[in-house]
């Protein structure tokens, strides 16, 4: 398909980081974009993540992962540095990245154990990182406690805060003279396998975790999305509870990954998270949960434990089994998807936004995209 002509018109469901990416890019490349966010923009998973970009930890040694995850997520990581840069000069704000690398440390036979996975799986693949003891951890973040024993800094893995993204990607939408911001659902109708969005030559449907439950009336009868495109049917939602606390002279200076425990300063508070909860919808965090993973972060930078919490949340991400997105046309003509991009929403939201304007606009895919497309879509790990 190629939608280069002027009057081409597309429609984005759901304001994400995902659905917000595509529309400017969109809308960089010529076409007019109508944007249907039901809620406030970018307050899903999007305000709810910790702004973690980390191909390595997060996909470099997952045994149960899309084979190409990690390809994918390094070209998203990337494009980061001059994709943050334009959305500064193009918008006046901060996008909130800081290419600081992250490190990755244990304090129990567990977390060692995942560490020398993860070292190997970094070697295998020929990515640069280092071997910290605890006296180079120390001298590298001083917030460190003495039971921190090993480490690895990965110069892969950056960070963003993902709140600034978001304020720039909206201010950017806003002002956009090919964005056209609707504060509503879209009536998705799909007639033999057709979509049928007046108006629009193209729809691309990106509602995080709600994706498969779009309504949708489908030859005639009232039905979910997930219906007429079954790939859909294994994305899922993973709640996930997260706390920030202050920070001050003591305050970790690095983004620390230990186990399933992360700590990411950012500019004005420190983020520590998260749980991973298949199958369940939260929307507001648990005492208990929140308490829990105070005192795990204190085990790592002890300062943390007596640190004052200024918010705790909840959100959901969007995850299918092998963690991999589903991100292009769907069975279904004339509808695209871009969806399940579970722990890496933020870090794959510029490489989401290319390879949509690709395929939809220019139409033209690449290998790796196509390994990412709805309709051959690798549910399982293999
Ligand atoms: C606790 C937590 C920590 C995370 N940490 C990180 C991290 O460190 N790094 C990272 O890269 N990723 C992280 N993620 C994952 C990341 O946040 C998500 O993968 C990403 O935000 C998904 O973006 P999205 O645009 O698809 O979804 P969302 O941000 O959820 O946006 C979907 C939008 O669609 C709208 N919508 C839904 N239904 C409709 C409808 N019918 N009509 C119109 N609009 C609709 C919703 O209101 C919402 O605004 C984290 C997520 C969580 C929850």
């Amino acid at each position: 398909m190629n939608l280069a002509a002027p009057s081409f018109r597309i429609a984005i469901v759901g304001g994400g980081v995902i659905g917000l990416s595509c529309a400017l890019e969109f809308a960089r490349r010529g076409v007019s974009v109508t944007l249907f966010e039901k809620n406030e923009l970018g307050r899903g998973a999007s305000w709810a993540a910790a702004g973690m970009l980390a191909p390595a930890f997060e996909a470099a040694g997952e045994v149960d992962a899309h084979p190409r995850l990690f390809e994918l997520c390094t070209a998203s990581a990337k494009l980061w540095p001059s994709w943050a840069k334009r959305l500064e000069v193009d918008s006046g704000l901060s996008a909130g990245y800081d290419g600081t690398p992250a490190i990755a440390v244990s304090t129990s036979r567990t977390d060692l154990n995942q560490l020398q996975t993860l070292a190997r799986a970094l070697q295998e693949r020929r990515v640069d990182f280092q071997r910290l003891d605890a006296s180079e951890l120390r001298q590298i973040d001083n917030s460190l406690s003495d039971r921190v024993s090993h480490g690895l800094r990965l110069p892969t893995d950056a960070q963003v805060d993902n709140r600034a993204t978001i304020a720039a990607l909206v201010r950017l939408c806003e002002q956009s003279a090919l964005i056209e911001i609707e504060n509503r659902e879209l009536n998705l109708s799909i007639q033999e396998g057709v979509l049928s969005s007046s108006g629009f030559d193209a729809t691309l449907v990106c509602a995080g975790w709600q994706t498969p439950h779009l309504q949708t009336v489908i030859n005639g009868a009232p039905s979910l999305l997930e219906t007429a495109e079954t790939s859909l049917a294994c994305v899922e939602a993973y709640g996930g509870q997260m706390l920030a606390v202050g920070r001050d002279a003591d305050s970790p200076t690095h983004t620390i990954r230990a186990g399933d425990l992360y700590i990411v300063p950012k500019a004005d508070r420190i983020i520590i998270g998260a749980t991973v909860e298949p199958g369940r919808v939260l929307s507001e965090p648990e005492a208990l949960v929140i308490e829990n993973l105070q005192q795990r972060a204190s085990d790592i930078c002890p300062s943390l434990g007596h640190a004052k919490v200024r918010e705790a949340w909840a959100g959901v991400r969007p995850g299918t089994p092998s963690h991999a997105p589903m991100i292009g046309a769907t069975s279904v003509a004339g509808l695209f998807a871009a969806t399940g991009h579970y722990r890496n929403g933020i870090l794959l939201a510029p490489i989401t936004a290319k390879i949509l304007a690709d395929t939809i606009i220019e139409g033209r895919t690449s290998k790796l995209a196509a390994a990412f497309a709805p309709a051959g879509f690798i549910p399982e790990a293999v």
